[in-house]
């Protein structure tokens, strides 16, 4: 066990390890109330706000040109206003906080327990597999993963054939039949693809569609309230 707890507050969550080789990582997200965070490495006034009062140096924050793909950056690859096309950073530079956005997607950290790398990814269904490549990228050794709030089975109505496709791509509970429908379970394809690499996996609970502490493309349409986390050594 490492201890895990997480603390939700009125415009942030964050969570923490009391397990001593993890207790210098942190995990941040923003929530509904934060406001809109701008996509990927895009700054609005709220993102700056925000970074501010959690004490997060606006330049020390590397996003990624997020593309709903499978590609994990190297944080310290590339400074702010070049970043790559990715879904994903892994860091082993304390000075650096690497973030993604999400509304729906799910934000998943992993962590060395050696404290020596760790790492953030955006997954979505068509990116599900990045959190994968990110443990590998990491490198040997034990690890432990976070699964940020998402759309959940409980909202993640999809069509039969993309159910199908995840369910076979994931496992069988990636997808779930009820009596009106197929439904998506992100948890449930992440949490095998990572513990079948021997990962430990944590889950903060929160649907972002029902749960209106969240931002949600799906809940509110165009115009959807893109939440930041970030991932970091303190
Ligand atoms: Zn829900």
């Amino acid at each position: 066990m490492h201890g895990f707890s997480v603390e939700f507050y009125d415009d942030f969550l964050r969570f923490y390890f009391s397990h001593s080789s993890l207790s210098s990582f942190y995990g941040f997200m923003s929530l509904y109330k934060a406001g809109d965070m701008g996509k990927s490495a895009e700054f609005t006034d709220e993102r700056l706000r925000w970074l501010e009062e959690r004490g997060i140096d606006r330049d020390s924050l590397r996003c990624v040109r997020q593309v709903h793909g499978r590609v994990v950056a190297d944080a310290s690859s590339f400074l702010p206003g070049d970043e790559p096309e990715a879904d994903g950073l892994f860091c082993t530079d304390d000075s650096l906080v690497c973030g993604v956005t999400v509304a729906d997607c799910m934000p998943i950290w992993v962590f060395r327990e050696d404290g020596t790398a760790w790492g953030i990814v955006h997954s979505g269904w068509r990116g599900t597999g990045i959190a994968a490549l990110l443990a590998d990228a990491l490198g040997e050794g034990r690890k432990v993963a976070v699964l940020g709030p998402s759309i959940r089975s409980c909202c993640y109505r999809v069509d039969k054939e993309r159910a199908e496709v995840f369910a076979s791509a994931f496992g069988r509970d990636a997808a779930v039949r009820k009596a009106d429908g197929f439904y998506l379970d992100l948890v449930a394809a992440n949490r095998g693809l990572l513990e079948r690499r021997g990962v430990s996996v944590y889950t903060i609970e929160g649907c972002t569609c029902c749960d209106e502490r969240f931002g949600s493309y799906r809940r509110e349409g165009e115009a959807f309230t893109h939440m930041l986390a970030v991932c970091a050594r303190g």
